[in-house]
């Protein structure tokens, strides 16, 4: 855009209280210097939240994936979706009331799968909660009835994705994906395993929000038995229950589950059960990955959860079974990469949240 045009929308920009102007450009270079732009430490934020297998994260979060103060609180000991939203919200709206800067709206990550547009979590079996459960509606009805303060926007927007989407979403913009056109994210947190898939900035998420369910794809018809009623999909061969059980060995129940299965994977180097378990593990992640990869052609592969782990132990592994299963082009050749984004389904979120905004700025005066 012409110099005019970039000072006219940094102006409105600045006057929205969304960014900072540098008011004494740096100079050196050739040419007129340039303003220094920045987001605007104390401009405005959302709220992001997770709801995952061990507990709930809330935090806001500024323009650009700045997450201002997460706060990691344990699951209610009631898990029915109502009161489960309504705890997310309340803390929510604890954080909004003790900032000083405005609150725009809120999003929330579920590990479940999420209907677009209207917003019902189907499968979600954590916490068992009856599927199409309108998980958008009653986490806007519970931000409704919070005290967000005086400095949040009326009327006041949420919405409400799974967390592989979000992650996948966080990765493009702030982390590993950076740059990719076609981004497929791989991952498995506490149980099964999630998919997502980038294109071109945007998240694709099928005609009803419920693309890329890649955990049901069979990787070994005689493999162990899935949640969804057969055997061998990646959910239950590639999660950290899949891991625990190829290294023969059980989890302490009273620890969390993935952070168990993430040590046994890091000790594959010196524990030659570790690493057999490893492999066998990633040679079933391998023949999915080579599913997904000559079914969706990415341009990249980000892994996070578990299979992060298993890529740092076995990357020669991984990519020869991914590549020995594509044998045509530049699929056989898909850069598998590890996840950057800490806490991505919070940076998801916020993203999420921001997207009203980020589509159309006067909407801040709102
Ligand atoms: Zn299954």
């Amino acid at each position: 855009m012409t110099r005019a045009t970039a000072g006219a929308v940094s102006g409105e920009l600045e006057a929205l209280g969304l960014i900072t102007v540098d008011s004494r450009p740096a100079g050196g270079g050739r040419g007129r210097p340039s303003h220094r732009l920045a987001v605007d430490p104390a401009g405005p934020v959302v709220i992001a939240a997770q709801i995952h297998a061990d507990g709930l994260s809330v935090t806001l979060a500024g323009l650009g994936g700045q997450l201002v103060q997460p706060v990691h609180l344990p699951l209610p000991a009631a898990t029915d979706p109502a009161r489960m939203l309504r705890a997310v919200a309340e803390a929510g709206a604890e954080l909004a009331r003790s900032s000083a800067r405005r609150c725009l709206g809120a999003a929330l990550a579920l590990p479940n799968p999420v209907t677009e547009p209207d917003g019902t979590a189907l499968a979600a079996l954590h916490f068992a909660w009856p599927s199409g459960t309108p998980v958008a509606d009653l986490f806007a009805e519970q931000l409704r009835r919070a005290d967000l303060g005086p400095r949040a926007r009326a009327p006041f927007p949420s919405a409400v994705a799974n967390d592989a989407n979000l992650a996948a979403l966080a990765e493009h913009r702030h982390g590993a994906g950076r740059g990719a056109r076609h981004l497929l994210l791989v991952t498995s947190g506490h149980r099964g395993v999630g998919g997502a898939l980038v294109i071109d900035g945007r998240l694709h998420t099928g005609s009803a929000g419920l693309a890329l369910e890649v955990g049901h794809l069979t990787v070994d018809p005689q493999g162990r038995p899935c949640q969804c009623g057969n055997r061998g999909c990646l959910n239950s061969e590639t999660d950290p229950d899949a891991l625990f059980a190829a290294a023969g060995l059980t989890p302490d129940p009273d620890r969390p589950l993935l952070g168990q299965a993430r040590a046994l994977a890091r000790s594959a180097a010196e524990d030659p059960r570790a690493r057999e378990a490893v492999e066998r593990v990633v040679d079933r992640l391998g023949l999915g990955l080579a599913g997904m990869v000559n079914i969706l052609n990415p341009d990249r592969i980000v892994l996070s959860g578990l299979h992060l782990d298993l890529l740092a132990a076995a990357p020669e592994r991984l990519a020869a079974v991914v590549a020995d299963r594509c044998l045509w082009g530049r699929s056989g050749r898909v850069p598998i990469v590890p996840a950057e984004v800490t806490h991505a389904g919070l940076v998801g979120a916020a993203e999420l949240a921001w997207e009203p905004y980020l589509d159309d700025p006067q909407a801040v005066a709102g």
